[in-house]
């Protein structure tokens, strides 16, 4: 790993390695601080050291958070290609891959808030492709062929719906057909029938 320049993202990854720390949840990415629990986080964000920290830390938020957020979303994109391609997967699958580096940018010290956001932002910025499931966002990596499969397969399922809405269609009018010599009042009823059982009737 070359020297990185002091202060800068990489820098803090490089000293959080050489500090052995482990990936934990509670973790001031700004004071490279790893606390026990959120009670010891607490703590730690109402010390003077932190403190004071933050007031450096204010003059150059914009700039800090800038930079953790690019070496995140780098080092995730990176895992993403690498381990998956342009396979669709969880976002959450991938989460945990990547906070299993002891290396890793900790969010909360990104401009995401939470994985959900980084997901969203990744989809609007057509680095990947994403959607929500029941089981939780998925997204896969953009590239052209992706791109094209993606746009083949969308027409494909509006052509599928196009084609039951015309079905439907035809058979809202086979009833109308079917009920006129019933008067008016089935006439205007409208339905879609499941099984006609003779000229004046259907069951709807
Ligand atoms: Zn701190």
């Amino acid at each position: 790993m070359g020297k990185a320049e002091k202060g800068s993202a990489k820098y803090i990854a490089n000293r959080i390695k050489a500090k052995g720390l482990q990936k934990l949840r509670w973790y001031c990415q700004m004071c490279q601080k790893q606390c026990r629990d959120e009670n010891g986080f607490k703590c730690h964000t109402m010390s003077e050291s932190h403190q004071r920290q933050l007031l450096l830390f204010a003059d150059n938020a914009s700039k800090y958070i800038d930079d953790f957020s690019k070496e995140f979303q780098d080092g995730y994109m990176e895992l993403l290609k690498r381990q998956y391609g342009t396979k669709r997967v969880n976002a959450n699958k991938v989460y945990q891959d990547y906070i299993g580096n002891r290396e890793h940018i900790h969010m909360n010290a990104t401009q995401w808030e939470t994985l959900t956001d980084f997901v969203k932002w990744l989809g609007r910025e057509g680095k990947c492709i994403v959607d929500e499931t029941e089981k939780g966002w998925f997204y896969q990596r953009s590239s052209p062929r992706v791109k094209k499969t993606r746009v083949r397969e969308k027409t494909r399922a509006r052509e599928k719906t196009r084609a039951r809405d015309r079905r439907r269609r035809e058979r809202a009018r086979l009833v109308k057909i079917i009920t006129k010599s019933l008067g008016d009042k089935f006439f205007k009823r409208k339905a879609v029938i499941e099984r006609v059982i003779d000229k004046y009737g259907a069951q709807l």
